[in-house]
């Protein structure tokens, strides 16, 4: 199987090769040629499995007739909304969208909240056919009277069991209630519990289904290594681990955001630089800790889950997990690191296997 047997455009072929994509990925190979068909799909795949590309792909092939160059706004109506749990996870999303689309005119961007809203406002003004939100934020938006979505044709809702984990539901049913009836759906979700089924019996119109979730089994792709230690010297083992093993890239995950903000300055106290990533964060902050960890400017971000879930990083080698006894329920803590081998093991697979 290779990207070309797809029928995907040369152009979206040409953006994958020089991604160097060389085989499609098992959800892109199934959901690919569904979703150029139009129909609706459900799809049971987590970050790490390439599902981005799955749903980004062929709906900017079906977009791809209405690309223009024009300055008009008329000439760019929202015609995708691709709707994310996270603001992490919605510039990521829009980023493939500009990554896959380089060779298609079609405008995208993102908004979310934590940032100054006029940028965002100015930006739906210009016009955008790719629309990547957060719930509330679009909601805000709405109120504002910044949107129409009369020439909608596709929804996505990415990490639909995250969103409804976080408590969007009622968010997600006034924006189903704004777009037209008339539209092509999917729903990617690593888990299909009862209130996921209900929202996609409702949602979706005679769903294809293609279910890879158990893709990323992270026991098959790293190796997972536990060390006991007692409460008072995690952080110092941490930092001698660190240090030792000469790991260069760790992404720590702690429970709490004050526990994250405290380790953070403990091992900045022992030379090793760290950044702090969680909900109380400003949105500029979140960005900026991001991209100093993923350009190698800062050793090791210290996460709180909902903060980190579904953040892509390639080649990310360490996972630590601060809080291990928080499911060992052993009288020791634990500190527990694991190397990621591939782009395949991603950091939400690894939170999830540990909750
Ligand atoms: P996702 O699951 O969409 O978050 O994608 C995870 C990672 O896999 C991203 O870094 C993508 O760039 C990468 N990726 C997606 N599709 C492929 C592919 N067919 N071959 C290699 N890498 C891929």
């Amino acid at each position: 199987m290779n990207f070309d047997s797809l029928g995907l455009a040369p152009e979206l072929l040409r953006a994958v090769r020089e991604q160097g994509y060389e085989t499609p990925t098992p959800v892109q190979a199934q959901a690919i040629p569904i979703l150029l068909q139009g129909r609706d799909l459900m799809a049971g795949a987590q970050t790490g499995t390439g599902k981005t590309a799955a749903f980004a792909l062929p709906l900017l092939q079906r977009l791809a007739s209405y690309a223009n160059t024009s300055a008009s706004p008329a000439r760019h109506p929202i015609r995708a909304l691709i709707l994310t749990p996270t603001r992490e996870l919605a510039m990521q999303v829009e980023e493939s969208f500009r990554t896959y689309g380089k060779y298609i005119p079609l405008r995208s961007t993102t908004i979310f909240g934590g940032v100054n809203i006029n940028a965002q406002i100015k930006a739906l003004r210009n016009g955008v056919e790719i629309l990547v939100a957060t719930p509330g934020r679009l909601l805000d938006h709405q109120q504002q009277g910044n949107l129409r979505f009369d020439q909608l044709e596709i929804l996505v809702l990415d990490e639909a069991d995250r969103m409804l984990d976080m408590g969007f539901i009622r968010d997600i049913r006034k924006i189903l209630a704004l777009l037209p009836s008339k539209r092509q759906n999917i729903l990617c979700s690593a888990t299909f519990g009862g209130e996921i089924r209900t929202l996609a019996a409702s949602l979706l119109n005679n769903p294809a289904s293609v279910d890879v979730a158990a893709r990323n089994a992270p026991t098959e792709l790293v190796q997972h290594l536990v060390h006991p230690v007692d409460r008072d010297k995690k952080r110092a083992l941490l930092s001698h681990l660190v240090r030792s093993k000469h790991m260069e890239q760790v992404l720590v995950f702690t429970r709490t955001k004050h526990g994250a903000n405290k380790l953070s300055e403990q091992l900045e106290k022992d030379g090793i630089s760290s950044t702090a990533i969680h909900g109380n964060k400003s949105q500029p902050q979140r960005i900026k800790a991001l991209a100093d960890f993923k350009g190698g400017n800062v050793r090791v971000l210290v996460a709180t889950d909902i903060a980190a879930r579904g953040l892509d990083i390639s080649q990310l080698p360490y996972v630590v997990n601060y809080e291990l006894h928080m499911w060992l329920r052993t009288t020791c803590t634990a500190l527990a690191a694991r190397a990621v081998p591939a782009w395949k093991a991603r950091p939400s697979a690894w939170s999830a296997s540990m909750k």
